[in-house]
């Protein structure tokens, strides 16, 4: 049976999932900054990680998991300030609320959550670095990264260096170039000022991340996902920054990124009015059905929430426990423990071909009925086992309480 094989946005291509060292993989992605609770476009992005861990985990790999907190930013800064409360309360107190929602949503797959906000020492090492090697300036207390000492920048979003100048994300006087990027920075909104050879400041956004992968995974790991919207220029300059801190390439072998979750048409955004905040969701909702209707929708794929879709989901979620009840309910002590490699065959071709969760959750739904029109015990057991299997890999519970 061929293996796993990964769209990479690097190459553009499916590759073979190949790690550095065998049998481990090390993977990052992009946690959220706790300026609010997570929403739903939060919850299929790391749903779909947990998915591909458990995947990874199911076939014999040691997975090394890590996601940052992002808690120095300046949306927090001034959340706080319009309630009144300090910065650093304030992201303490949705760091445990994004937390409570991982475990509710059953992403139990994650090895370690870092706050950035421990890591400023290391960001710190890192700009030094960047600055005595010549490929990051200081300007009255401001660290900028050269991008012109980095030919390969815009590699993973694969524009040149034209067309990245055609939209500028940070504008500053005091850059040499439009494409270089704050590390370090002394007049900022982020309160919380910390000290630094250049002065008191506080760190860039994607130093954050460096800092807190290369202690935690070394200098090179397997994969570092995130929602496509970060591919520039958060990814591209962790990349920037890595390669030239290290000297090693590449900094990740494969880059996955998640689709856009949009509703009512459009991003999600307070201004908008069309935020569905996680904790709202399952109020009325499991977390199996909301984890049953995000799968429905291949992962790079962008997705509309939609709030009548859910409903049906949920609809065929319940149809396919009942099946799976009674599969359950029909087994007999005489059957023998059968292998379920073989019915699960494509099942694990789907999920082989870059996680295709919609196809795999189809053939769990036939899974289930040719289940239910067995007879013989040994069949029976067979695909008992089957989809217990396929349903935990999914996370979407078939057997036991729902959650
Ligand atoms: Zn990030």
């Amino acid at each position: 049976m061929p293996g796993i094989s990964v769209y990479n946005t690097l190459s553009m291509q499916k590759e073979p999932f190949q790690t550095i060292s065998p049998n481990k993989v090390k993977m990052f992605v992009c946690g959220p900054t706790v300026q609010g609770l997570i929403h739903v476009g939060h919850a299929r992005t790391y749903i779909f990680y947990d998915v591909l861990a458990r995947y990874l985990s199911h076939n014999g790999y040691e997975v090394n998991f890590l996601m940052n907190i992002t808690d120095i930013d300046e949306r927090i800064t001034q959340n706080a300030r319009a309630e009144g409360a300090r910065p650093e309360v304030l992201a303490e107190r949705y760091a445990k609320a994004f937390l409570d929602d991982m475990t509710r949503l059953k992403i139990l797959t994650v090895t370690s959550f870092e706050r950035v906000s421990s890591y400023v020492s290391e960001m710190i090492n890192q700009v030094s670095t960047l600055v005595s090697n010549g490929h990051a300036y200081v300007v009255e207390g401001d660290v900028y990264f050269d991008a012109s000492t980095f030919p390969d920048f815009g590699k993973l979003s694969h524009q040149s260096r034209a067309e990245l100048m055609i939209r500028p994300v940070e504008i500053s006087p005091k850059k040499r170039s439009i494409l270089d990027f704050a590390l370090w920075r002394s007049l900022t909104l982020v309160e919380g000022k910390w000290r630094s050879p250049w002065g008191v400041g506080s760190p860039g956004w994607h130093i954050q991340d460096t800092a807190v992968s290369l202690t935690n995974l070394g200098p090179q790991y397997d994969i570092h996902g995130g929602a496509y919207e970060l591919i520039y220029p958060h990814h591209e300059s962790e990349i920037a920054q890595v390669e030239s801190v290290t000297g090693l390439k590449p900094f990740v072998r494969y880059w996955i990124h998640t689709g856009l979750l949009t509703a009512k048409g459009s991003k999600m955004s307070k201004s908008e009015g069309n935020v569905f905040n996680v904790r709202d969701l399952l109020r009325d909702c499991g977390a199996d059905e909301l984890r049953y209707y995000l799968l429905s929708n291949h992962y790079r794929n962008n997705m509309e929430f939609d709030e009548k879709r859910l409903k049906k989901y949920k609809e065929r979620y319940s149809l396919m426990r009942k099946g799976a009840r009674t599969i359950e309910e029909r087994r007999s002590a005489r059957a023998r423990r059968r292998d379920s490699s073989k019915t699960l065959v494509h099942f694990y071709e789907a999920l082989n071909d870059d996680f295709d969760t919609p196809r795999a959750l189809e053939i769990l739904d036939k899974l289930t009925e040719d289940g239910i029109k067995q007879s013989d015990p040994n069949q029976i057991e067979l695909y008992y086992e089957s989809l217990k299997i396929a349903s935990n890999i999914l996370g979407v519970a078939l057997f036991g309480r729902p959650s």
